[in-house]
This record gives C-alpha cells, structure tokens and sequence, in this order.
C-alpha cells in the first residue's frame, strides 16, 4: 500500500514517473482498482472510493494507492478518528467522544486504545520532521503542554497549518496529518 494525498496528485506522479516502487524503486503502472471502500465521515457523511491500483515493472508487485483522507483498514475518515483524538487530548473520555461523534461506544474505545506511547512518539517525529522542513521558526511558539497527544496533534496541525500556508496546499488539514502519518494515527495491530 502506498499512500497518496489525491488522486489526481498520484495520477500526475505516476505519469511523470516521480513515483517508485516501496519495495524495490522500480517504476510503476496504473493497474486497475482495489476494492471499493465506503467509510464515514463527520456526522451522516459517508464517502466511497474506488483506490487505484499501481503495478512495479520491477518486481512486479501490485500496491493499493490509499488517499490520505481515508486510514489504513478503518471504516472512519483520518477526519473522524483525528476528532476523536482531538478530545481525547482536551480531555474527554471515550463515552462522551462517542455520543458527540455519534459512533458505537466500542469503536471509540477501542480507537483510543491505539494510540500507546511508541506509536504517539512516531507521530510527533513525523510532525516535527514536517515543521521543520516548513517553518522552522515556528517551532518556538508551540508550548508543550506536558499532554502527549495533545503536544504530538499540536506539532502534526502545525505542519499542516504550515504546508498550507506555505505552498497553498488546498488539502484538508486532517488529510495532510493523514498524509504524515501516512494513514495510521492509530497504531497497526499486532502483527498488522
Ligand atoms: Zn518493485
């Protein structure tokens, strides 16, 4: 799997040749579609996609292109399960974040139990990574709050914040931290 911002972005690079293959960085080819994947966005919303699929005409492997919008095998956009991440760093617990997302209380549970201290450091390097390549200075002006998540969604919003201003990126912000991240704001599990 590769993750992508857009999918007019990835069908750019993939005809200038700028993308490469993970395994072996050999060139890749449109190869049809993966399975189409209807996921919820905040409140009612919910949106489908069909995620193209790329071919390697080195080692021949075939890789799924995810759009940052979307997270690695849940059926929630990065936008919802980035919310629910945004209370639980303000505070909340997992019940109220589930009525105010209006999501089973299972699922919210579960979400916040994927956030463990290793996965939550990933995600501030990647954030720090992003910012200082964007806005450097910036950096001086994020307090650390002493609140893990709350200081890695802060650095991950502030590259994007950056990104955007920066470069004119019209990407959701969650779609970049989504990006970042690439697709995982919770932690694989075992073995995944
Ligand atoms: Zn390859």
């Amino acid at each position: 799997m590769i993750v992508i911002l857009s999918a007019e972005g990835a069908a750019e690079h993939l005809a200038s040749g700028a993308m490469a293959c993970p395994a072996c960085g050999g060139g890749l080819r449109k190869w049809g579609f993966g399975r189409t994947r209807t996921v919820r966005g905040l409140g009612a919303d919910r949106v489908t996609v069909r995620p193209a699929r790329v071919r390697c005409a080195g080692c021949s492997k075939t890789q799924v292109l995810l759009p940052t919008a979307l997270q690695v095998r849940r059926a929630d956009t990065t936008e919802v399960i980035g919310t629910a991440l945004v209370h639980k760093a303000n505070g909340l617990g997992y019940r109220r974040i589930a009525e105010r997302l209006d999501r089973p209380v299972s699922t919210v549970r579960r979400w916040l139990r994927r956030v463990p201290p290793e996965h939550l450091h990933w995600m501030y390097t990647q954030g720090c990574e992003r910012l200082a390549t964007y806005a450097a200075d910036a950096f001086s002006r994020i307090r650390n709050t002493r609140n893990p998540l709350h200081h890695t969604l802060t650095m991950l919003a502030a590259a994007a914040f950056h990104a955007r201003e920066r470069f004119g990126f019209e990407d959701p912000p969650w779609t970049l931290m989504g990006m970042y991240t690439r697709g995982r704001l919770l932690a694989p599990p075992r073995g995944g």
